[in-house]
């Protein structure tokens, strides 16, 4: 394998939290999902056999899963921001999101300012969160946090919270699903998501170097495009 060790022997562990529909969930007993694909890429060219570890979300964004030897790189719809920069080395940006705003369906919520006195779902340690967390004194509510991402976006779907900040691609295939959400406003954060991996490592630093020539690659010769239609159907 070119001379890259890893934490386990003939895998590549890959961190993420689960579940982020339709990046990384279980289905059929394994965990599937664009991400898991990503990922695959590059473990194929290095002959390893990708094993995922479910963590949470902050183990992940704050390096801890990486000093701790938990995993070899983390894949978790994780967007590239200047503070995990400073923690963790990312890969090549691999997608792109922004935030969005999921509520009931005809709930006549259409953004952040009908939302004084209401309740907003954020999920903990996310860029979701510190975005509620920066408007929220300017539009009134009460914000409600949750571990993941399933936890949020049913509590809008049975009425506990009146709206859910997430990423745009978790949320539309929420609603794709629950028709009795919807997506009613997207707020242009600007968001890229990377892999991330072990800082100042050697070993790192060459799996990530692996990792964006298979990235490179497969956004030349279609495959980027195959798995993205795989997940998002267009
Ligand atoms: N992209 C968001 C972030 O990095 C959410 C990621 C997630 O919840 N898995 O904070």
């Amino acid at each position: 394998t070119g001379g890259i060790t890893t934490v386990s022997s003939g895998n590549l562990t890959v961190c993420t939290h689960l579940t982020y529909k339709p990046f990384e969930f279980n289905q059929d007993g394994q965990t599937v999902g664009f991400d898991i694909d990503i990922v695959n890429l590059a473990a194929k060219e290095m002959g390893l056999t990708v094993q995922v570890v479910d963590i949470d979300f902050e183990q992940i964004t704050t390096g801890a899963v990486f000093t701790a030897n938990r995993c070899d790189i983390a894949a978790a719809g994780m967007t590239i921001t200047e503070p995990r920069k400073q923690a963790i080395l990312f890969s090549d940006p691999y997608f792109d999101a922004t935030q969005a705003l999921l509520t009931k369906t005809g709930s006549g919520i259409t953004g952040l300012d009908s939302l004084r006195g209401k309740r907003l779902g954020v999920q903990t340690g996310t860029t979701g969160q510190e975005y509620a967390t920066k408007n929220a004194e300017a539009n009134g509510y009460e914000m409600v946090v949750f571990d993941d991402l399933p936890l949020g976006v049913n509590a809008v779907k049975a009425g506990r919270v009146d709206a859910a900040i997430n990423d745009n691609g978790v949320l539309y295939d929420f609603a794709k699903d629950n028709p009795d959400t919807e997506v009613v406003a997207e707020f242009d954060t600007g968001e890229q998501y990377g892999i991330g991996a072990k800082k100042d490592d050697a070993n790192a630093t060459a799996i990530i170097g692996k990792l964006n020539e298979a990235l490179a690659t497969a956004r030349q010769d279609g495959t980027y495009d195959e798995i993205y239609k795989k997940w998002f159907g267009t």
